[in-house]
């Protein structure tokens, strides 16, 4: 389309006297699109080879007594490798798609205390007993939202706090009043993070330890999915963590996104 895209700063000196300086960013615009584009369109391509090549190894798996062992190693290595990368697959086409669609997409009114509860229950099962995990409903509010978009948030976030916290550590999902509407927590008890990567957690593929990470089968894309859900539910995200005390993230959702239960 011909739309131009303007980008305008006025500075104000004294009392009467203004400058106004416009750039035009149109070009830039575009080329951002062209990245978004091109990052949903690989990896929806991706997905079917993947997904054929994840069939075989599984029917091979199935059979994996009658290979000699060095290759059914071999084999286990493939199939983890291939789960990774579908997980990060799924994770840029997810992110993409939220970049791309502004919308927002179909948005009803939401259990999240239900929704936190089926949360609670798949962070149990990849924390399998090391943790404590328990939830804490207080709102009483709906919230006008994606169920799927605040699932894959509420998950991420649970799942980093399984992924980082360390063993014996307690996890609790909240979703409580807020003096600006309500909001769902995610607070771990482990390690937490050093104030100084904060600024920058929620960019794609930025990591405090990245052996670490790859390690426990994170994608990078975590967080960076969570803040552009929520962006696109009208709230912010809050990361408060002290070294050594654990991390608690944030979602404020705002009143006009709330409606009374019933
Ligand atoms: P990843 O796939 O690496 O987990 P994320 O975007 O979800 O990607 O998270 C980015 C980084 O933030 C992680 O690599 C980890 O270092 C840190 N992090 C996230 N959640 C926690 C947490 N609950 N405790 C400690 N560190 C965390």
């Amino acid at each position: 389309d011909e739309r131009m895209i303007l980008q305008c700063q006025i500075t104000l000196y004294g009392d009467d006297e203004r400058l106004l300086m416009a750039r035009d960013i149109t070009r830039l615009h575009r080329l951002e699109e062209m990245r978004r584009d091109f990052v949903a369109n690989v990896s929806h391509e991706l997905r079917t080879p993947l997904t054929v090549l994840a069939g075989y190894l599984e029917t091979y798996a199935d059979h994996a007594e009658a290979l000699p062992s060095r290759l059914a190693r071999g084999l286990g290595q493939m199939q983890a490798q291939t789960t990774r990368m579908q997980n990060l697959v799924n994770d840029l086409l997810l992110l993409s798609r939220l970049e791309i669609d502004q919308s927002g997409g179909d948005h009803a009114p939401l259990d999240v205390g239900a929704l936190l509860d089926s949360v609670r229950r798949d962070a149990e099962a990849l924390s399998g007993g090391r943790q404590r995990i328990t939830l804490e409903v207080d709102a009483t509010q709906r919230l006008i939202g994606s169920e799927q978009e605040i699932r894959s948030a509420a998950s991420n976030l649970a799942f980093n706090a399984v992924r980082y916290a360390g063993e014996g550590r307690h996890i609790v999902l909240r979703w409580r009043p807020h003096p600006e509407g309500a909001c769902l927590e995610v607070e771990d008890d482990g390690e937490g993070i050093d104030p100084a990567h904060l600024p920058r957690l929620t960019e794609r593929f930025y990591r405090v330890d990245k052996g670490r990470s790859t390690a426990t089968g994170g994608t990078g894309l975590g967080l960076a999915i969570v803040k552009h859900v929520l962006l696109r539910h009208d709230a912010r995200l809050e990361i408060a963590s002290q070294p050594g005390q654990g991390a608690r993230f944030r979602g404020v959702f705002p009143s006009g996104r709330l409606v009374a239960d019933g």
